[in-house]
């Protein structure tokens, strides 16, 4: 009897959403079958994945290459305070919490950097894919890409009070690659600005709208108009960015070439935006033993190792170093490149 309740009571989950009109069950159904590409579960990723996983989207992959820390709760909506003691990475975290929201979501978690091979496993039957990057490298990346398998994206960027965001169809509007160099794009979210979570919300907000009319075959009510504001000194702006179309884009004209795709195999350093971080990236990924690497530093005596089923943790000195299964290590403690290496190479070859 209970169980029958709770089953027409859950038929009911998005009856608020039939209803309104341009949807209808129609679109509903359609939401449900579809399948969306979340790059990063910082900000932007948290706030899209639970809009779109409380709207019944069919399956969902979130993708990111961090763990929670405390900085993260004032505006990562998905994270609570134990992700951050326990330092859960953030894909992670965010499956668990999206799991709860919403059973019936196929939920799918990801902890790597993405880069050109990961982001063609990834890509797979994927009907749109949602920019929630920190950085245009990565969104370069996923502009070809999407090119290449004429898949929608949906660009988002907030710093301070001030965000953007613009939807790319390929084939029809320019590309990031076109708009490069033409029109003001900004967003970059690097800590050290700062950023309120209002900010964050507006952006989410359009992005996931702009999703929603696209996956529920509403394609004629997409804003076309890339849209840039600032909520504390209130203003909005929407740029005609159709002219920006370049006939011999690299990324998006019949002769493409797909710049950003050419990956090379080297091993990769980052500097981590605001962070005094290094992020390094071995030459090809691994799948590490957490346990045997956090006993051979525990042998070390050199410094405090905490392990979670994700990641190893080592604070040595000034430094922390993260290291994760696939081999990636973040240094904490620094921006200068050459000392980071030297210390990866040090505590783990
Ligand atoms: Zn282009």
């Amino acid at each position: 009897m209970i169980d029958q309740l709770h089953h027409t009571e859950q038929a009911d989950r998005y009856s608020r959403q039939e209803r309104y009109a341009p949807l209808g069950r129609e679109g509903q159904a359609k939401l449900s079958d579809s399948k969306v590409l979340i790059i990063g579960a910082g900000a932007l990723g948290t706030g899209i994945a639970e809009t779109l996983v409380r709207s019944g989207v069919g399956q969902i992959t979130i993708v990111d290459r961090d763990y929670v820390e405390w900085s993260n709760l004032q505006r990562q909506q998905l994270y609570v305070e134990q992700d951050a003691i326990e330092r859960i990475p953030k894909a992670m975290a965010a499956a668990k919490r999206l799991s709860a929201i919403n059973s019936t979501v196929q939920i799918e978690a990801k902890v790597m950097d993405v880069r050109v091979d990961e982001l063609e496993e990834l890509i797979g039957n994927t009907d749109l894919i949602m920019d929630a990057t920190d950085n245009f490298d990565t969104r370069l990346l996923i502009n070809d890409m999407a090119q290449k398998h004429q898949i929608p994206w949906i660009y988002g960027g907030c710093v301070g009070s001030y965000g953007i965001t613009y939807t790319f169809l390929p084939g029809d509007t320019p590309c990031l690659n076109c708009l490069l160099g033409e029109v003001p794009l900004g967003g970059d979210t690097c800590d050290t600005s700062g950023i309120i979570p209002q900010a964050v919300q507006m952006v989410t907000a359009n992005q996931t709208a702009e999703a929603m009319k696209l996956l529920s075959g509403n394609s004629a009510a997409l804003r076309r108009k890339l849209l840039s504001f600032d909520v504390w000194r209130n203003e909005y702006i929407s740029i005609n960015v159709d002219g920006a179309k370049k006939q011999d884009c690299a990324s998006c004209s019949p002769v493409a070439t797909y710049p950003f795709l050419s990956s090379s195999n080297l091993e990769k350093t980052d500097v981590l935006c605001g962070r005094d971080t290094v992020q390094i990236r071995p030459a090809r990924r691994q799948q590490l033993d957490l346990q045997l690497t956090a006993e051979r530093l525990q042998r070390l005596e050199e410094g405090k190792v905490e392990i979670n089923p994700f990641l190893v943790s080592f604070t040595t000195g000034d430094h922390r170093l993260v290291i994760f299964q696939d081999g990636r290590v973040l240094v904490h403690g620094t921006n200068d490149t050459a000392e980071a290496r030297s210390l990866v190479h040090r505590y783990f070859g």
